[in-house]
C-alpha cells in the first residue's frame, strides 16, 4: 500500500494497535481505512467503493448510510443519552427492547439481560450457568463444553469456550472447566467411507463420551452457535443438533445457543435456532440485533435458569454482575428501530428468497480446480480453497482476499476459507457480482 505521510493510513500505524492483526506486518503494510457507506457498499479514504461482502464483521444487516437508525439514536441522546439499570433502574428503551425481544424468541424465554458485545454475552452466560449451579446446591456442576471451531468471543471465559488456536496460543487459555468436543464439519473430518448419518453419530458419541468421562454431574452447560461462523462458515449436517441435543437432556446439561451471528435472520429464519429446530435454555444475541451501529448484545433466558437465579440473588442480596453500558438507552433505541425495519421490510424474506441463488452460485464455484467445497446456508457461505504446493495454510486464502479487495470486494479470509455474509438488503443482481467478483479473482490466482 502507497502510505502518504500524515494521510489516515499513516497516522493508525503510528497510533493504533489492532485487533486480529499481525502488528509487525501493519506496521509495514498499513491498513485499510474506510471513511463512509451506502447500502451494501464502503467506500475507503481514496474514495474506492468496495462490496462489504461480509457486513463489516458479519453484522451491518440493514446495510450502511440506514437514516432511520441514525434518527433514532439522534432521538434518543437528545432525551435521555445514558442511564443504567443497576440497582433497581430501568429506562423506556431498555424496557421495550427486553419486552421485544422475548416476543420475538423462538422458544419460550423469561428474560432479557443486556451486555455491550458477543464476548460479554457469552462470559455473563457462564457467569449464569455457574451462579444457578451454586444456587440448585450442585456446585460441582460447573464444566462447559463447546466445540473445536467454535467461536464465542474473547475475553477470559469466552475466548476459552472459542474453539481456535489463535485465541489461545500465549494467552494461556483456555480456562479450566472448558472443555471442546468434535466439529461438525463433514467434509474435514469425516473418516474413511463414512457417510454423514455415522458422521453425525461419532460426534454424538465423542460428546457422550466426554460427558461420561468428566462425570455428568460435573457438566452443566454446552455451548454451541447454530452454524460456526469465524471457525470457517460450517454448518451442521441433517440430524446434527437434534441428536446433540438428545444428549443434553440425558444429562440434565443446559444448551446456551450462541445467536450471535445467526440471530435476526442470517440463515433465513430470525432464529438460527429455529433453522435447526434447537431447544436452548440461554441464547446470545449481537450483532444484527443493531446492525452495528451501536455495540450492544443480550441474554435471553429461560425459567429453568432465572427461577434459580433469582432465588440465589435474593439469598445474596443481589444479583452480583452488570456492566456501565448494559442496556444502554442510545444503543436500545437503535436495536429496536433496526429491528424494525427487519420486519417491516421483510429481510428475512429476503435472505429466504435470495439463498437459493446465493448458496447456487456458492456450490457451483465446487467446479472449480481451485475449489474443494462451498458451504452455507441463508445468506452466509464459503468457499475454501484446495491446498497448494508451496503454499503453507492460509497463504492461498488470503492472496485470493487481497486479488478481490483488489476488484472491489470485501470478504473475510479464515484459513484458506473465504467466508461471505452480506447485508441482508442484497438484491439478486448485487449477489451475482459478488460470485462474478469471486470467479474472476480464482482465475486471477489460476
Ligand atoms: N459469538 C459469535 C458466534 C461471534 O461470531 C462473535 C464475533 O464474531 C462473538 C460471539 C463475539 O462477539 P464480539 O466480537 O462482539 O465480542
Amino acid at each position: 500500500m502507497n502510505v502518504q505521510p500524515n494521510s489516515m493510513e499513516a497516522r493508525d500505524k503510528a497510533y493504533h494497535l489492532h485487533s486480529y492483526t499481525n502488528a509487525r506486518a501493519l506496521e509495514k503494510d498499513g491498513a485499510l481505512v474506510m471513511d463512509r457507506g451506502e447500502g451494501i457498499y464502503v467506500y475507503d479514504t481514496n474514495g474506492k467503493q468496495y462490496i462489504e461482502g461480509m457486513a463489516g464483521l458479519w453484522s451491518v444487516g440493514v446495510g450502511f448510510g440506514e437514516n432511520r437508525l441514525v434518527e433514532a439514536a439522534a432521538k434518543q441522546m437528545a432525551k435521555l443519552p445514558y442511564y443504567h439499570t443497576f440497582t433497581a433502574r430501568a429506562h423506556g428503551p431498555s424496557i421495550e427492547l427486553a419486552e421485544k425481544l422475548i416476543q420475538m424468541a423462538p422458544v419460550p424465554m423469561s428474560k432479557a439481560y443486556f451486555t455491550n458485545s458477543g464476548s460479554e454475552a457469552n462470559d455473563t452466560a457462564v457467569k449464569m450457568v455457574w451462579y444457578r449451579s451454586n444456587a440448585l446446591g450442585k456446585p460441582e456442576k460447573k464444566k462447559i463444553i463447546s466445540r473445536i471451531k467454535g467461536y464465542h468471543g474473547v475475553t477470559v471465559a469466552s475466548a476459552s469456550l472459542t474453539g481456535l488456536p489463535n485465541n489461545h496460543r500465549s494467552f494461556d487459555l483456555p480456562i479450566a472447566g472448558v472443555f471442546h468436543t468434535s466439529c461438525p464439519h463433514y467434509r474435514a473430518f469425516k473418516l474413511e467411507g463414512e457417510d454423514e448419518a455415522a458422521f453425525v453419530a461419532r460426534c454424538v458419541k465423542e460428546l457422550e463420551d466426554l460427558i461420561i468421562k468428566e462425570g455428568p454431574e460435573t457438566v452443566a452447560a454446552f455451548i454451541g452457535e447454530p452454524v460456526m461462523g469465524a471457525g470457517g462458515v460450517i454448518v451442521p449436517p441433517a440430524g446434527y443438533w437434534d441428536a446433540i441435543q438428545k444428549i443434553l437432556k440425558k444429562y440434565d446439561i443446559l444448551l446456551i445457543a450462541d445467536e450471535v451471528i445467526c440471530g435476526f435472520g442470517r440463515t433465513g429464519n430470525m432464529f438460527g435456532t429455529t433453522t435447526y429446530e434447537m431447544q436452548p435454555d440461554i441464547m446470545t444475541l449481537s450483532k444484527q440485533i443493531s446492525s452495528s451501529y451501536q455495540p450492544i448484545s443480550a441474554l435471553l433466558i429461560n425459567e429453568n435458569v432465572y427461577q434459580p437465579l433469582a432465588d440465589e440473588s435474593a439469598k445474596i442480596g443481589t444479583f452480583g454482575h452488570g456492566v456501565t453500558a448494559a442496556g444502554h438507552p442510545v444503543a436500545s433505541a437503535v436495536a429496536l428501530e433496526n429491528i424494525a425495519i427487519i420486519e417491516e421490510r421483510d429481510l428475512v424474506g429476503n435472505v429466504k428468497a435470495l439463498a437459493p441463488k446465493f448458496q447456487g452460485r456458492i456450490k457451483a464455484l465446487e467446479s472449480h480446480p481451485l475449489v474443494i467445497e462451498g458451504r452455507g446456508v441463508g445468506l452466509i457461505g464459503a468457499i475454501e480453497l484446495k491446498p497448494r504446493d508451496g503454499f503453507a495454510a492460509g497463504q492461498l486464502g488470503s492472496k485470493l482476499f487481497s486479488i478481490m479487495v483488489e476488484k472491489g470486494l470485501i470478504s473475510r479470509a479464515i484459513g484458506d476459507s473465504l467466508a461471505f455474509c452480506p447485508p441482508m438488503i442484497i438484491t439478486e443482481a448485487q449477489v451475482d457480482t459478488i460470485f462474478d467478483t469471486v470467479e474472476a479473482s480464482l482465475d486471477v490466482l489460476q
